[in-house]
């Protein structure tokens, strides 16, 4: 059941319309990101456009592997982000290591750590479908199925027994 007021419906379908996206170009799968976005497949005119700040960026796209001290980054990043706000894990090495699975150096599941509303698999998946993800993606928001943040801040231990695990003391340092 719905427990959305109205006026909480229409703010999501407005949110669904209106989306600003900031990159965290790990891995080798970015490389589809500049023909999805540009004048071939044009993901702008869905309504999703670049943002250079967490801080006024809705979606968080994580494209590739990885390694232990960039989950950290990763972390950071999220949390400056404002909620509402979504994560997407791009790349079959977000969603289970990929080519990289049970690597020394780096992490096999990002939702493990960070709540992820969107996975695109595929080594790398192409532009169709991160613009088949992307629309799905629009979609749960309208509807207020995409509720990661509202996850992370309920299960918020248990993420943080994750990041501690995987971080150690690396978690809570500066450098
Ligand atoms: S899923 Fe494939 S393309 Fe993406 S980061 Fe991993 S190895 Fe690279």
């Amino acid at each position: 059941m719905d427990s959305r007021t109205m006026w909480e419906k229409v703010k999501d379908i407005t949110r669904g319309h209106s989306l600003w996206m900031l990159y965290y170009c790990t891995g080798c799968g970015a490389i589809e990101l500049p023909p999805t976005m540009t004048s071939r497949f044009d993901m702008e005119r869905f309504g999703i456009g670049p943002m250079a700040t967490p801080r006024q960026a809705d979606i968080l796209l994580v494209t590739g592997y990885l390694s232990t001290k960039t989950l950290r980054r990763v972390i950071y990043t999220y949390e400056q982000m404002q909620s509402p706000k979504w994560l997407v894990g791009f790349g079959s090495c977000t969603l289970n290591g990929g080519i990289y699975h049970d690597s020394y150096a780096t992490i096999n599941q990002l939702d493990q750590y960070l709540p992820v509303d969107l996975y695109l698999a595929g080594c790398m998946p192409r532009p169709e479908v991160i613009i088949k993800g992307f629309k799905q993606l629009m979609e749960m928001i309208k509807t207020g199925e995409a509720d990661g943040w509202k996850q992370y801040q309920d299960n918020r231990e248990w993420y943080r027994k994750n990041q501690k695990k995987a971080l150690g003391d690396l978690l809570y340092t500066t450098r």
